[in-house]
């Protein structure tokens, strides 16, 4: 099974990218921690995308694209994976399209989790006044929102375009949602 898991940011794609691999055996390869490690490790990969995920932008897309053409050639992603936060960009996806051919693989689906927009927003700043997240102000969250419009959004109609695009309700417990998940991909 090769997926993507797309959604706007706090839509619960990270939770929901972990129980979908786990039910195909398959890798949840999010960019996002893949930038959060590096960072965390202070490696140059880390020290370059810091300032860009700190404003709410997005790492430049040839630094994020040489990093997912090297983590789908690993050897646990040869049966499949799950791509969660990329591709972002017109230009990533086109980037994906050569990775995949590249390595003689096809897509199986790409799923959109679908979000009630002004909900989100407010749970994201009340999530940010609990827990007090440094990296979470309203100003880097509405950004974050903005540039997913921007960037981002245009991404699901292409896919849908391709026919490849499963739409699925993303509000709800974790459960429901992923149950929703798995009805629509036993559908394919
Ligand atoms: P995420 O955890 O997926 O929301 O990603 C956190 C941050 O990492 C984003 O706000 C971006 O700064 C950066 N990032 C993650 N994935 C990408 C991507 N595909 N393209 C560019 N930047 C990304």
């Amino acid at each position: 099974m090769r997926l993507i898991l797309m959604g706007p940011p706090g839509a619960g794609k990270g939770t929901q990218a972990k129980v979908i691999a786990a039910h195909y055996g398959i890798p949840a390869i999010s960019t996002g921690d893949i930038f959060r490690a590096n960072v965390a490790g202070k490696t140059p990969l880390g020290i370059e995308a810091q300032r860009y995920m700190d404003a709410g932008e997005y790492v430049p897309d040839e630094v994020t694209n040489a990093m997912v053409r090297d983590r789908i050639g690993l050897e646990d992603a040869k049966p499949g994976f799950l791509l969660d936060g990329y591709p972002r960009t017109l230009a990533q996806v086109k980037e994906l399209d050569t990775m995949l051919d590249d390595y003689a693989v096809e897509l199986d689906s790409v799923v959109s989790l679908t979000v009630d927009r002004d909900e989100l927003v407010g749970l994201l700043l009340q999530r940010a006044q609990v827990e007090g997240r440094a990296d979470d102000t309203e100003e880097v969250i509405r950004r974050r929102q903005e540039v997913y419009e921007e960037q981002t959004a245009p991404l699901i109609k292409v896919y849908d375009d391709r026919g490849m695009l499963l739409e699925v309700d993303g509000m709800g417990d974790v459960e429901s949602v992923s149950r929703r998940i798995f009805s629509g991909l036993d559908q394919l």
